[in-house]
C-alpha cells in the first residue's frame, strides 16, 4: 500500500484513509451478507460525512442519539435512520420523527407519552424499547451502559410486559470495545429476562461496542449468535456500532511547536489532548504514534504536551530515535473515530483540518476551520 506523505497534510489534522475505511465497511458487510442483519453506523462514534457516501454503498444505515446527528443522517447518509435518546424533549420530537424509521424509547413513560403521536404519522416508523439486559463487562465506568443505578435502559424490575401494544423491537446496548465472546456472555442474561417478549417482536437490535473490524475479533462467534437469536425468536437483527467503522482508519498529524525542559524533555505540540483527541483524558489510553515506543525504549525520551493552558494537557511520555525539534511531525494512529466527534475550541485553539486520503487523488483537504468557526458558537 502507498504510504501517505505526511508533510503534504495540513498540521494539524485528521485524516481518515479511505482504502483502510473500505476495508472496515468490507468485513462489516460480511458480517451482514452471512446473517441477514442490518448494521448501521453509530454517528456518535463517527460523523465525517464526507465518507458517507463510501459507507453507504455497504451499511444499511445510521443511528443517532440526538435531533442533530438524526438530521445528518437523514440529510447526509440517506438510508435508513435509526433514534435512541435517554429521553426525548417534547419540543423537538415533531422534527425527529420527519428523520427516523425507527424509535427506541428509554422508558415505558416515554413510549406512552408519545406512541400516539408514531402512529398516526402518515409513515410507518418502528417503535422500539431500550433495555438493561443486567450484565456488562465494561471496566470503566464512565462507559458502562449497565454500571450501578444507570439510566440507560429499563431495568427488568420496570418492564412492563402489558405495556408492548405498539413496540416492534428491543434494543440493548451493554458493550464497549469488546469481542463477540462479551456477547456471548451477555445474550443468556438478556434471554433470561426478555426472551420469553421476544417472539412477539420483529427486530432486536445489540447496540454498539463491537469491535467487529478489530483484527483479533472472532466473526465467526458473532454469526453464529446472530443466526442463532434471529432463528429461535424469528427476529430481524440489528447492530449499531460507531468504532468499528472508523477503527485503525485515521490519523491525527501534528507538528512540534518547541522543546523545553522541566527534569525532563518536553515537547509541545500544534495540537491538544482536551481539545482534540479528549478520550486521551477521558478513556484515559495511550495513544500510538508512528516510529514511536515506549518512554526510554529508544534513545530520546519526551512528554508530549498540547497547546492550551491547562496543566494536565499532556498526551503521555514516549521515545524517539531522533532528538525532537520545532518543525517535526508527530502522526497519531487510530484517530478516526470520538475525535472529529468530541472536539471542541477550549482556550480558543483551532480544530485540526479534516482531510481523506486515496491512492487516485492522494490527499484531500475537506475543511479547515477559522476564527469564524470559534465566535460562532459564543456570543
Ligand atoms: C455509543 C453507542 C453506540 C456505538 O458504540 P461504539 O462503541 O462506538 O460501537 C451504539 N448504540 C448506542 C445506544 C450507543 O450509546
Amino acid at each position: 500500500m502507498k504510504a501517505i506523505d505526511w508533510n503534504q497534510v495540513p498540521s494539524p489534522s485528521y485524516i481518515v484513509d479511505e482504502r483502510l475505511l473500505t476495508r472496515n465497511l468490507e468485513i462489516l458487510k460480511s458480517v451482514q451478507d452471512r446473517t441477514g442483519c442490518d448494521i448501521l453506523l453509530a454517528l456518535k462514534g463517527f460523523s465525517m460525512f464526507s465518507t458517507f457516501p463510501l459507507a453507504k454503498q455497504f451499511l444499511k444505515g445510521i443511528t443517532s442519539s440526538s435531533l442533530f446527528e438524526a438530521r445528518l443522517g437523514y440529510e447526509e447518509f440517506g438510508k435508513e435512520v435509526h433514534a435512541y435518546a435517554p429521553a426525548y424533549a417534547e419540543h423537538e420530537i415533531d422534527e425527529y420523527l420527519k428523520y427516523v424509521d425507527h424509535i427506541v424509547f428509554n422508558s415505558f413513560d416515554q413510549l406512552n407519552k408519545y406512541k400516539e403521536k408514531v402512529q398516526s404519522l402518515d409513515k410507518h416508523v418502528s417503535i422500539g424499547l431500550r433495555v438493561n439486559p443486567g450484565y456488562s463487562e465494561v471496566e470503566t465506568e464512565l462507559y458502562d451502559p449497565c454500571a450501578l443505578n444507570s439510566r440507560l435502559g429499563i431495568p427488568f424490575e420496570q418492564f412492563r410486559p402489558d405495556e408492548l401494544d405498539g413496540v416492534e423491537g428491543i434494543h440493548f446496548h451493554a458493550m464497549c470495545e469488546q469481542n463477540s465472546d462479551v456477547l456471548e456472555r451477555i445474550i443468556p442474561h438478556f434471554e433470561e429476562k426478555y426472551g420469553p417478549y421476544l417472539h412477539q417482536m420483529k427486530w432486536v437490535n445489540f447496540g454498539g461496542g463491537h469491535h467487529i473490524t478489530r483484527p483479533d475479533y472472532d466473526v465467526d462467534k458473532l454469526v453464529n449468535i446472530i443466526n442463532y437469536i434471529k432463528e429461535k425468536y424469528d427476529v430481524h437483527v440489528i447492530l449499531e456500532p460507531g468504532e468499528a467503522i472508523a477503527l485503525n482508519t485515521g490519523y491525527l498529524v501534528t507538528t512540534v511547536l518547541d522543546v523545553v525542559k522541566n527534569g525532563m524533555e518536553i515537547a509541545i505540540l500544534d495540537t491538544s489532548a482536551t481539545c482534540h483527541m479528549p478520550d486521551v483524558l477521558e478513556m484515559p489510553y495511550r495513544p500510538q504514534i508512528i516510529g514511536a515506543s515506549t518512554p526510554n525504549d529508544k534513545a530520546h525520551t519526551y512528554r508530549l504536551g498540547g497547546m492550551t493552558c491547562l496543566a494536565g494537557d499532556v498526551i503521555g511520555d514516549y521515545s524517539f530515535d531522533a532528538p525532537l525539534k520545532a518543525g517535526d511531525k508527530i502522526v497519531f494512529t487510530d484517530m478516526a473515530h470520538y475525535t472529529m466527534v468530541k472536539n471542541h475550541m477550549f482556550n480558543g485553539v483551532n480544530l485540526p483540518s479534516i482531510c481523506l486520503y486515496n491512492e487516485e487523488e492522494g490527499v484531500k483537504v475537506i475543511r479547515q476551520f477559522g476564527y469564524e468557526d470559534y465566535r460562532n458558537r459564543l456570543s
